[in-house]
């Protein structure tokens, strides 16, 4: 058991200056001030971590581990030029190998920007969990925590490794939430991929599946435009509208975007109790739009931050979408006073825990030791006095310390402590040597 001081701790969801925790087995026990932890636990190891801040580590609420290979290559296209040019072709030639390779990388990026749990949203089974797993050892070999957020998709439009049928995606699903039974670093959540990509009977199957193992289920909602124009058309009722329809929103639907929803869709939501995942930067980077976060937040809808695929954003920090969070809702609304620094910290770290119904995204009491460690003396968090929205709004990731999961460094001084970062570059290259981006002209736009 270790109590560690330090001069600026997120504790309990507050900002606490000179302020302590205990530490043991990889769990918080508990928080306080230096002296009265001293007293309640006397005669345990004293750690003074002196001039850093400590937050929770980040929860990334969405993303898709294997799209960072395909960065840079479809930049500045929009969502159906990049799904169709860039998306699908790469994606049906990777093989396990790549696939790993992409998971090592985006997950080594990730944690050095501060995230210790991924949800990876992921799609290319080849019906069964094989590659899955490829991912979640992945996750391992670096110490990040990961969400396996198994999609189910049967839309036959797309690359074929992608689809299976209803029954089949349950069984692969089953499948791999026994293969990680007990594990406390690696979870598995069904994801009906979203009302274009899996039809009603696999959205329900999701959404079963998730009931029965008392489990988050997460689905892609009105993320662009065209989905939005697409379900008016064919079923006469918005995305969020179809879903209720079907009878699958509860407490455990993790919508992932909402960018293109109405103020019905905003007030059946809250009914529901449905969560939310924002993607600031990935939205803005596809030009989707910007969510009517505010809006969620004052109808009370939780809301928590993700990254979305690394060729879509194209970095992989939550502390980044915690800024772009902030930013774009300010200037959504025209009022600097929209979204304040703390709110997005918690959107990063604690909400993020709740939506994935884990122990994790707090530091207090029963919750997983996972944390990150901010030099004070960073030039990007001062003055040091006002540390805690300089997290939000100035932080470069140099000032990133350290990185923990349940305890264990995995990220000191900038670096990964488990893995080799060059042998992951070296590994990326091959993966990628011969692919070419998508012609500049066919992407800018003539003005
Ligand atoms: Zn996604």
């Amino acid at each position: 058991m270790t109590i560690v001081s330090a001069d600026l701790v997120f504790a309990a969801d507050r900002w606490e200056r000179k302020h302590a925790f205990v530490m043991q087995g990889g769990r918080i026990l508990g928080t306080g001030e230096p002296p009265a932890l001293a007293e309640r636990f006397p005669g345990e190891d004293r750690e003074d971590w002196g001039q850093v801040a400590v937050l929770p580590g980040t929860v990334n609420g969405h993303g898709h581990s294997f799209q960072i290979l395909l960065r840079g290559l479809g930049d500045d296209l929009g969502f159906m030029g990049w799904r169709d040019l860039v998306l699908y072709p790469y994606s049906e030639g990777l093989d396990r190998e790549g696939i790993k390779a992409g998971a090592l990388f985006d997950f080594a990026e990730m944690a050095k920007a501060g995230v210790t749990t991924a949800v990876d949203f992921f799609y290319l089974h080849d019906r069964g969990i094989d590659n899955d797993m490829a991912v979640v050892e992945a996750a391992r070999e670096i110490g990040i925590r990961v969400v396996l957020a198994r999609s189910m998709y049967d839309w036959a439009g797309a690359p074929k490794r992608y689809l299976e049928t209803p029954a089949h995606a349950e069984r692969n699903f089953r499948d791999l939430h026994a293969a990680l039974s007990g594990d406390r670093t690696a979870f598995a959540q069904p994801a009906p991929h979203s009302i274009h990509g899996a039809s009603p009977d696999m959205v329900r199957s999701g959404a079963k599946l998730a009931a029965e193992f008392d489990l988050p289920f997460h689905v892609h909602v009105a993320e662009g435009q065209y989905e939005r124009d697409q379900s008016l058309e064919r079923h006469g009722l918005t995305p969020v509208g179809f879903l209720d329809s079907l009878g699958v929103l509860s407490q455990r639907t993790l919508m992932v975007h909402c960018v293109w929803v109405d103020e019905k869709d905003l007030a059946i939501m809250r009914d529901r109790g449905v969560r939310v995942v924002h993607n600031p930067s990935a939205n803005a980077f596809l030009g989707d739009g910007i969510a009517p976060v505010r809006e969620m937040l004052e109808l009370g809808i939780p809301v928590c931050l993700g990254t979305d695929g690394g060729c879509t954003n194209n970095r992989q920090s939550v502390f980044e979408e915690m800024r772009m969070a902030a930013l774009l809702a300010k200037a959504r609304a025209a009022d600097a006073s929209i979204l304040g620094a703390e709110e997005t910290v918690l959107m990063g770290t604690a909400r993020g825990g709740e939506a994935l119904g884990l122990p994790i995204g707090r530091i207090a009491a029963d919750y997983a030791a996972d944390l990150v460690v901010v030099d004070l003396g960073a030039l990007s968090v001062n003055p040091s006095r006002t540390a805690q929205q300089q997290i939000v709004y100035s932080m470069q990731p140099e000032a990133i310390r350290r990185v923990v999961v349940g305890g264990e460094t995995i990220v000191e001084d900038g670096k990964l402590t488990r893995v080799d970062e060059r042998e992951i570059v070296a590994r990326v290259r091959q993966v990628t040597s011969g692919w070419e981006p998508v012609p500049r002209d066919a992407v800018v736009r003539a003005h």
